[in-house]
């Protein structure tokens, strides 16, 4: 017999659901557009531990019946299409019929459904790929999916999912993000059984305003139509626009999609409008022949191909010109009585919702709130001596982590860790951005840094200026773990990125990288190091973000073990250390 073998079936679907399956977002946006593809009017998301523990989406569409059931969890079982001229006219978001095999292959996976006709629901219940239960259930029309213990059997991947506040951001970023593709459609998130949002169902408009967190005065209308290109949508006003880039939409025929070319459209729409360094604040819905539009380009379906993408720019640029340079006709979205513009962030709010949680308890004893905020303040202010950061004893904390260090978590900022002689206070941003900083620079002057496979490969195209930038880093690039190959005129092929990365976000992480390269090139570093810096901020932990004792533990040991773990690499002190002598002498015990 020859060495060469047909894998098993099971594998095969193992592998299959890396491309698909990365992070309980992914679950939640396949499932969530299998919904949508039913035809459900309203879809319920909740999920468990950020995803980690279960996901379970519920619909109220069509549903399935028997047969359909045993047959969805196969691979290449789609009702989507049935033959090679429906890839040219693909009007629903799923086709490929991969999403409910891959998932069924990586988790514990429940499907219940009924059709309307159908007297009674079927349950099916799939472990691993293999079938373990399939019967009859009472239950409404419609479909629930659970999914629970996402890559139990590959841990591998479970290792890269990321802390649980995470997770949770990057599933409500998913449905923010139908939601925006489908407004008439309600749409309600749940995490640990607490409601993050529900937006019910609406029209364009409202369902705009509600996403964008702006109204009133605050919004300018576009409706505008040229050679074939229906450009709807609203714009926050320029006076309103901000310094992130977390609000910008842009939806092609129901698709939320993510297109660097025509955001740059809108932001040449704007001109000089638009304030130095703030970024545009919109939800644009861009209607263009079904023709024209080659969604079967990337396999989540994020990056379409517009075929003629020239034409469409301008119209965006049109459209955005139309309502913004002729102040007497600015068409708001509402008149008068305009709500004052409250900059709340979709996102945010989102997120804030799912990280509000106690920070590990640091206990004051019986000192009333009132006092234990004037004894922080008089306690900290005049008690961390400047420079003294940097006497730190690494042995003595060494010697008091021991089995048990006592290590606590602060606002979810600072670590504090009890050592010999008092307390001693870690930043875990700049903590862990010097950690990061150390492996990158070991694997750009040694080592290669290590790699995940991307298996659809990503064509990057670049500016002019991002090209330059690139080309200086291109080495370091590739250093840290990114395959890179040449495409044509200023594009690339990313074929795989740096493992560290948890949010590649299609692509959108690299652009992010030359950005910040450039800038820490103004402040004046070398190439090489501004490269690090930039990836060392992506990779690092943030400041709010929850960390388990084991995470604590590791990371201060994982400081201890670089050259220089009292600053950070951009120059911040990393610890600072309050002496139990200057804690006495506050409370008068001296
Ligand atoms: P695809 O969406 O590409 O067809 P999936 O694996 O996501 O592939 O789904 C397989 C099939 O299962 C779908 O084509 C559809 O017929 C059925 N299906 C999946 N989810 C639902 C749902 N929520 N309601 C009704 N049918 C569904
Ligand atoms: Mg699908």
């Amino acid at each position: 017999m020859g060495k060469i073998q047909i894998l098993d079936e099971n594998l095969i679907k193992k592998i299959a659901a890396g491309e698909v399956v990365e992070r309980p977002a992914s679950v939640v946006k396949e499932l969530v557009e299998n919904s949508i593809d039913a035809e459900a009017s309203s879809i319920r998301v909740a999920i468990r531990a950020g995803g980690k523990h279960s996901i379970v989406v519920v619909d109220d569409g069509v549903g399935m019946g028997r047969d359909d059931i045993s047959m969805c969890v196969h691979r290449h079982a789609t009702s989507k299409m049935s033959s090679a001229a429906d890839l040219f006219q693909i009007q629903t978001l799923g086709f490929r019929g991969e999403a409910l095999a891959s998932i069924g292959a990586v988790a514990h996976l429940a499907i219940e459904s009924r059709r309307a006709e159908s007297p009674e629901g079927t349950r099916l219940v799939i472990e691993g790929g293999i079938e373990r239960e399939m019967h009859s259930v009472g239950r409404t029309q419609g479909t629930t999916i659970a999914v629970r213990n996402l890559f139990f059997n590959t841990p591998a991947r479970r290792k890269f999912l990321r802390h649980i506040d995470t997770e949770a951001r990057h599933v409500a970023q998913v449905l923010i993000h139908l939601a925006a593709g489908y407004p008439s459609l309600g749409f309600e998130l749940e995490h640990q059984d607490r409601e993050v949002f529900n937006y019910a169902p609406a029209s364009r408009m409202d369902r705009a305003a509600d996403l964008l967190g702006v109204s009133g005065e605050g919004l300018l209308a576009l409706d505008y139509q040229a050679e074939g290109i229906t450009v709807e949508g609203v714009l926050a006003i320029p006076e309103y626009c901000g310094k992130s880039k977390g609000k910008q939409y842009l939806v092609v025929r129901g698709r939320p999609i993510h297109s660097r070319v025509l955001a740059d459209a809108v932001y040449r729409g704007f001109g000089g409008l638009l304030p130095e360094g703030n970024h545009p604040i919109f939800m644009i819905w861009l209607d263009v022949d079904p023709k024209k539009v080659d969604v079967n380009v990337h396999p989540t379906k994020r990056e379409i191909r517009l075929a003629d993408e020239g034409k469409v720019k301008e119209v965006i640029e049109d459209a955005l010109r139309n309502s913004l340079r002729q102040p007497d006709t600015r068409s708001f979205v509402y008149d008068g009585g305009a709500t004052p513009f409250e900059p709340t962030k979709i996102g945010e709010s989102a997120s804030t919702a799912i990280s509000d949680r106690p920070s590990q308890p640091l206990s004051y004893g019986s000192v009333d709130s009132g006092k234990s905020d004037q004894l922080a303040f008089t306690l900290l202010a005049p008690s961390v001596p400047k420079g003294d950061s940097g006497h730190i004893d690494k042995d003595a904390i060494r010697a008091d982590l021991g089995e048990n260090p006592s290590i606590w978590q602060v606002h979810n900022q600072y670590i504090i860790v009890q050592v010999a002689d008092g307390l001693l206070f870690i930043d875990q941003q700049a903590a862990h951005q010097r950690i990061n900083y150390t492996k990158a620079m070991a694997q750009i002057e040694g080592l290669d840094g290590q790699s995940q496979q991307l298996l659809f490969p990503l064509k990057l195209e670049m500016g002019a200026a991002d090209y330059e930038v690139f080309n200086e880093v291109r080495a370091e690039f590739q250093k840290l773990g990114f395959a890179l190959r040449d495409f044509g005129t200023r594009t690339v092929l990313v074929e795989a990125v740096p493992s560290e990365l948890d949010s590649w976000g299609e692509g959108e992480v690299f652009y992010q990288l030359l950005n910040e390269v450039r800038d820490g090139r103004e402040a004046g570093r070398t190439w090489r190091d501004a490269m690090v810096i930039a990836f060392v901020r992506k990779t690092s932990v943030a400041k709010g973000e929850r960390l388990s004792s084991e995470a604590m533990k590791r990371l201060i040991e994982d400081l201890q073990a670089t050259d220089e773990p009292h600053i950070s690499p951009t120059g911040k002190p990393v610890m600072a250390k309050i002496r139990l002598s200057d804690i006495d002498k506050l409370l008068k015990k001296l």
